[in-house]
């Protein structure tokens, strides 16, 4: 059983499923993976006619703790410190930092789908919903600070309370120690050394603690939250869910002070992405909108999906990556569509699930899946006349829908050769004039590509699979290893010593171009 239906099927009360985010900066797509995986809990629970809500918590109230390098740093720096929330926006369309990057996101839920209720941890404080928490665990302090000694080996001070004063003098929320609680008001002090990464002001007086004047740490926040939002689900990523680690503790707080048992948790694993090198050079990388922008809504949540939450995902957006991933889908859709022509009604079992949840609604719509590698070789293949290049290969007629899925894909394809396509990676083909480097083939590889002109000379169709096939079949009459032979091929027609499948790269270009291009080079 899929591992979200298996979590459904257990469910024996209404839940509701939470995650959450601190607005910090730019949102990395390893974070679309808590989202994801969430949203299909939800979907799950209410595909098995489970009463269920999905809601999404945005932790504004938290610090800033540094200024991303993509930001103006004279601008930012004097708000390290100071509750997201309170920070000013990059731009002058969004109200402030938290809202300018949490939008941003938000645009991304919509292009998955994703219908989660939003709610801002500044509201939360803002109105007094948390007053109550807040005043029992300043009442608890004790029962606090001993589990963060027994669960997470914290150390903290008889008189440390689990509280944030923002303060009166300097704004910020990181640099505050309360240490004593009367009932109505908290003692804090704004201090110098609080942080290795900001200064406190030294300010120090009483202040009532509710109503938005500061906040509960953020373990401690995440129990307040879960009792008064209603979590009964929430999975975390690995790094908070190790042992002794921030969902432990959150845990034990709940168990402890509120007597309360914890939401259901599970943890998943991260998603590695190696986007350094494409995110300084070009602008792009690997946040969640820059992924958004690169590839549809379906083929995004189904990376999330193809791989189950306890598995790294490791994806960096290179040719390899993100052919396959397009062709493990195709795969998937194509197998739906061949069970739909049997019966109407296909069985979606564990292999389709993660097909079933990709989509955007709940139904699968097969389409005609165009290679999206032949696409990307295609693209660069210089006055070819795509649409009609497309329909002959395609052998089938093509519907409105499969066009529509098609243009997409050709603008995945454009905007994978733009953003993020290595030089390596790329088809430069030498129409022009023969390569340089072809004077340096061997005699053994002159006679393979004699060999080679020959048989396609009399192949009947010029289509990639045949072709493929001449070229394996020259090696072998020649008794010939292929891995001395196909370089031959590549130097001839790309100046290098490798490329797509040859066979393919020959479909692209005109018959008479490859066999004067052969010609040309065995003289
Ligand atoms: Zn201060």
């Amino acid at each position: 059983m899929f591992w979200a239906d298996k979590i459904a099927q257990s469910s024996r009360q209404e839940e509701l499923v939470n995650d959450s985010k601190t607005p910090s900066g730019r949102v990395h797509v390893g974070s679309v993976r808590g989202v994801i995986i969430h949203d299909v809990m939800y979907r799950a629970l209410k595909r098995a006619n489970k009463p269920v809500k999905f809601t999404y918590g945005v932790d504004d109230y938290d610090a800033l703790d540094t200024v991303p390098y993509y930001l103006d740093q004279e601008k930012f720096t004097p708000y390290l410190g100071y509750p997201l929330c309170n920070v000013p926006s990059p731009n002058d369309k969004s109200s402030d930092y938290a809202k300018y990057f949490m939008e941003e996101f938000l645009e991304v839920f919509k292009y998955l789908g994703v219908k989660a209720e939003i709610y801002y941890l500044r509201d939360l404080y803002k109105s007094g919903k948390l007053n109550s928490y807040i005043d029992t665990f300043l009442q608890n302090a004790q029962a606090v600070r001993e589990v963060y000694l027994s669960v997470s080996k914290a150390q903290r001070a008889d008189n440390w309370y689990p509280f944030q004063v923002i303060c009166e003098n300097c704004g910020k929320i990181a640099t505050t120690v309360t240490t004593d609680y009367n009932g109505s008001e908290v003692f804090y002090t704004c201090k110098e050394d609080a942080t290795d990464w900001v200064k406190g002001c030294g300010h120090s007086g009483w202040v009532s603690p509710f109503d938005g004047n500061g906040k509960l740490p953020w373990k401690v926040e995440w129990v307040a939250k879960w009792d008064l939002v209603g979590v009964t689900m929430e999975m975390a990523g690995k790094d908070h869910s190790q042992k002794g680690g921030s969902r432990d503790v959150a845990n034990a707080i709940c168990r402890r002070v509120l007597d309360k048992k914890p939401p259901f948790h599970s943890p998943y694993e991260f998603i590695l992405v190696n986007g350094t090198k494409m995110s300084s050079s070009k602008g792009v990388g690997s946040s969640a909108k820059d992924m958004a922008d690169l590839l549809p809504p379906e083929i995004l949540r189904f990376l999330m999906l193809k791989t189950q939450p306890k598995t790294v995902i490791n994806f960096s957006p290179n040719y390899d990556n993100i052919t396959r991933l397009f062709r493990d889908y195709d795969n998937l859709l194509n197998s739906y569509a061949n069970l739909q022509k049997e019966n109407e009604n296909v069985e979606l079992d564990k292999t389709l699930l993660p097909l079933f949840y990709a989509q955007l609604d709940e139904e699968i719509k097969p389409y005609y899946t165009f290679d999206i590698s032949t696409l990307i070789s295609l693209l660069q293949v210089p006055h070819l006349d795509l649409k009609r290049e497309i329909k002959k290969r395609a052998e089938v007629d093509l519907t409105e829908y499969d066009w529509e899925k098609i243009d997409e894909r050709i603008n995945v394809a454009q905007k994978w050769l733009a953003d993020y396509a290595d030089e390596e990676e790329k088809l430069v083909i030498y129409f022009d004039k023969v390569p340089e480097v072809v004077s340096q083939l061997t005699q053994e590889q002159i006679t393979y590509l004699a060999k080679l002109k020959d048989i396609l000379s009399t192949v009947e169709k010029w289509e990639g699979e045949e072709l493929q096939t001449a070229l394996f079949t020259a090696t072998k009459e020649l008794g010939f290893s292929p891995a001395i032979a196909f370089p031959a091929v590549y130097y001839s027609f790309l100046g290098k010593d490798k490329g797509p499948k040859a066979g393919y790269l020959f479909s692209y270009l005109d018959k008479d171009f490859v066999l004067k291009r052969l010609t040309d080079v065995i003289n």
